[in-house]
């Protein structure tokens, strides 16, 4: 990426350039996501499934965080529940820097998951500003915020072209532009890369970390790939459904 793809809007002075942090603030970070002795469990009595157990974690600004962990160790199960997309069965999730549940998406946290979702009717210029349009962003500046998403990950000549068009590794990294869009301050992908080859799938990193970079934004990444946890500074580790290392617990006090 070429890191100077102008913002039409003016930064958002709550960000803070790096780590969060505001004047005033007593906070040292504020936590974009935090889990307090989270458990999720699916089903119940004999057919219960313990999915993730008092698992204790937190995000904060600039954060690039690895969740790894064999096939089954609870991955998925946090990435949901720190997008709010799931509710946990004990514990608590929050997002003290970014508001209720119900503002997070569309909004602040964004979204990638394994299979690339793109509409197979819409070209990509029109997949990447559909959720802007759903969300109530007008057509031109919909348009305008697509295509700085699409230059900022080097896809700015894919605007026209149909999903089917797209390599795998290409239509991931729209999805990552279509996040990218929305400006989030959290990104989160559940195993981006799962049904890539190591190349494109090196490439949906690099774009993961630059639309990171370009926004400021946090980003989680889950994957059982060493190679893709090797590219992001910090890791946590789960084993059946235990955080077992590396999470940052200063911000739980
Ligand atoms: P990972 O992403 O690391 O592969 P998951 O979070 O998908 O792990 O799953 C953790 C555990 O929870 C697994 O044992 C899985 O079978 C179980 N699980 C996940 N989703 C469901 C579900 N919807 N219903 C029942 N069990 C589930
Ligand atoms: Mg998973």
């Amino acid at each position: 990426m070429n890191g100077t793809t102008a913002r039409s809007m003016a930064p958002d002075p709550s960000r803070g350039a790096a780590g969060g942090q505001r004047e005033g603030d007593p906070e040292p970070a504020q936590s974009l996501a935090r889990c307090h002795k989270v458990a999720r469990t699916y089903g119940s009595g004999a057919a219960a499934s313990v999915a993730l157990q008092n698992v204790s974690c937190c995000v904060r600004a600039g954060d690039r965080i690895a969740a790894t962990g064999p096939s089954g160790s609870g991955k998925s199960t946090l990435l949901h529940l720190l997008a709010g997309l799931d509710t946990p069965t004990a514990g608590t999730v929050t997002w003290p820097a970014l508001g209720p549940r119900s503002s997070l998406r569309p909004g602040p946290v964004a979204v990638v998951f394994q299979a690339p979702s793109l509409l197979a009717p819409l070209n990509v210029a029109e997949n990447v500003a559909l959720p802007l349009l759903l969300a109530g962003v007008d057509e031109g500046d919909a348009g305008q915020r697509a295509s700085e998403a699409l230059a900022t990950l080097g896809l700015e000549g894919l605007g026209t072209k149909l999903p089917e068009e797209l390599s795998g590794g290409q239509a991931q990294r729209v999805v990552v532009a279509r996040a990218l869009a929305s400006r989030p301050r959290l990104l989160l992908a559940d195993e981006p890369t799962g049904q890539l080859d190591h190349a494109n799938g090196a490439l949906v990193i690099d774009a993961l970390l630059a639309a990171a970079a370009a926004d400021g934004a946090a980003l989680v990444i889950t994957t059982h790939d060493e190679r893709v946890a090797d590219r992001l500074a910090q890791r946590w580790r789960l084993d059946d459904g235990r955080l077992v290392t590396g999470a940052t617990l200063e911000c739980l006090a």
